[in-house]
């Protein structure tokens, strides 16, 4: 049975079949991180549900444009609703400019990411690449009514744009008055017409580093701005998939949707699609909470929580063991347990290799192994059900061992194992994106290529060339490899 991929859309709240707007072209968004310090484990889930499902898409065959930008600039706002500038703050911290502080945590991002398989979005914006377009954005919502300049700031003007039949709230299902009630002596609030206006753009105090002129003087724009900008920039008006943490659909995508409806005067998203959080003892992990787990802490073990180093493998494995949208907990149980899963999956992998169609079908085998091969993508077109996907391969894992302890030989047809093969393979590392940390195929290679440089030297030396013989001993010797001869014959050691 083939099934089509469904989403569930956090703006309809229900799943609706995936139909893109200009098939086989897909624009996925995702919100990148503010690059002022390291991005915890939490933040690496996020941003490994969303390589998931990029991933998948291609794997379904769709060209997909992925953007996920990165938040150098910007007014961003704190737990407590004040306005900060994250990034000013930690250069005081650190002694060193803003634009040093963002290049060294993009760095460290990049690194992350490498780390935990992650492809490259296709298209890598950064905020302060963008000021002009975001001065053009903020423009046009004023030109249009749903924007007002203040003292120098431009602001949202919520209230307007609810005048004219929008609905300011619609994603995270809040009501405009009962958000007006809870905004009270916070930063800019003098200067706004209704304290649930949000800043497009502000005005730079003195001591303000990062800033550009604009038509209402020198300032910088306001984080919600950028995103509506980037991804309109690059995806059109209108785009398929929209993505971020949970924690983000309020306020930044409610105010991203109300900047593009108020600018481009139609819904820009198709799917708006967010992940839930990665919890620590039950609670989200963040760092100003002060639980956050940072990848080389995990890699180390050198945190309270573990009793030794994990593998940032076994930890994509224990995120996509939750679906994208479920809480997920880390636990030393849950790190130990995918540790031994990451190896049975790594191990039946290789196992497949060497099996071979015995001839003699068993036909509850044949049957059981075609609907363990049909599930794969079943699960996934539900709503990309990684959870789902990880138990299927598992029993696909267990079927292969079966096979490869009675003789390498599998009861089911040769088409039916060539099929199992590619679809195991494809779903554990194209579209679960593990790697196999143990992978021993370049030894394998240099095995082979050892034992044929071995045998030409064996000959050489019967035939008594001695000068190919010194040759070969002298070459290996410069690629630190010495030869043993023995009674046995021949072996190699790398020093
Ligand atoms: P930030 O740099 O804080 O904007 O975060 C970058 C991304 O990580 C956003 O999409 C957040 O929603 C996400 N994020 C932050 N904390 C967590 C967490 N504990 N679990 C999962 N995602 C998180
Ligand atoms: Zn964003």
């Amino acid at each position: 049975m083939s099934t089509r991929l469904q989403i569930y859309n956090s703006l309809t709240r229900q799943k609706e079949v995936f139909e893109p707007l200009n098939p086989p072209f897909v624009g996925l968004y995702v919100c990148g991180p503010t690059v002022y310090n390291d991005v915890h484990l939490g933040n690496v889930r996020t941003f490994t549900s969303f390589d998931m499902i990029y991933r998948y898409l291609v794997y379904l065959g769709y060209k997909v444009r992925y953007v996920r930008n990165i938040t150098d600039a910007g007014h961003l706002t704190n737990d407590r609703g004040e306005g900060v500038n994250r990034i000013e703050s930690q250069s005081q911290l650190e002694q060193l400019e803003p634009m040093e502080i963002v290049q060294k945590y993009t760095v460290g991002f990049h690194d992350v990411c490498r780390l935990f398989n992650m492809h490259r979005p296709t298209i890598e914006p950064t905020a302060t690449g963008h000021i002009v377009e975001q001065i053009e954005m903020a423009k046009t919502l004023i030109n249009n009514g749903y924007a007002y300049e203040s003292n120098g700031s431009v602001y949202f003007d919520v209230h307007a744009y609810n005048a004219a039949n929008h609905q300011y709230g619609k994603l995270s299902g809040r009501n405009v008055d009962e958000l007006m009630a809870g905004y009270r002596d916070l930063d800019g609030q003098d200067e706004k017409r209704h304290s649930i206006d949000f800043a497009l753009w502000k005005k730079a105090s003195p001591q303000h580093i990062m800033r550009w002129p604009s038509p209402w003087g020198e300032g910088f724009p306001g984080w919600h701005l950028e995103c509506s900008v980037m991804s309109t920039k690059y995806l059109g008006k209108t785009f398929d998939i929209h993505g971020g943490g949970m924690d983000l659909k309020f306020p930044h995508h409610e105010c991203e949707i109300a900047q593009n409806i108020g600018a481009c005067e139609t819904e820009p998203v198709r799917y708006w699609m967010h992940t839930n959080m990665l919890n620590f003892n039950g609670q989200k992990m963040s760092k100003s909470l002060g639980n956050s787990i940072l990848p080389l802490e995990l890699i180390t073990g050198n945190h309270p929580l573990l009793d030794k180093g994990y593998s940032p493998m076994t930890v994509r494995l224990l995120f996509l063991q939750s679906h994208y949208s479920s809480e997920s907990d880390i636990t030393l149980k849950g790190l130990q347990d995918a540790e031994k899963g990451l190896r049975k999956l790594m191990n039946a992998s290789n196992y497949l290799t060497s099996l071979v169609a015995s001839g003699e079908i068993q036909e509850e085998k044949e049957t059981a192994i075609q609907q363990l091969i049909g599930n794969c993508k079943e699960v996934m077109d539900d709503d990309f059900n990684t959870s789902k996907l990880i138990a299927n391969l598992y029993e696909m894992a267990s079927q292969i061992n079966i096979f490869y302890n009675d003789g390498k030989k599998s009861p089911i047809h040769h088409e039916t194992l060539e099929t199992l093969r590619t679809t195991y393979n494809d779903f554990v590392f194209d579209v679960l994106g593990l790697l196999d940390e143990n992978d021993n195929s370049n030894k394998e290679t240099l095995d082979k290529v050892m034992h044929l440089v071995m045998d030409i030297r064996k000959s050489a030396r019967e035939n008594k060339d001695w000068g190919t013989s010194d040759k070969i001993r002298d070459a290996l010797k410069d690629a630190k490899i010495s030869l043993k001869d023995g009674k046995e014959g021949t072996t190699y050691e790398i020093e």
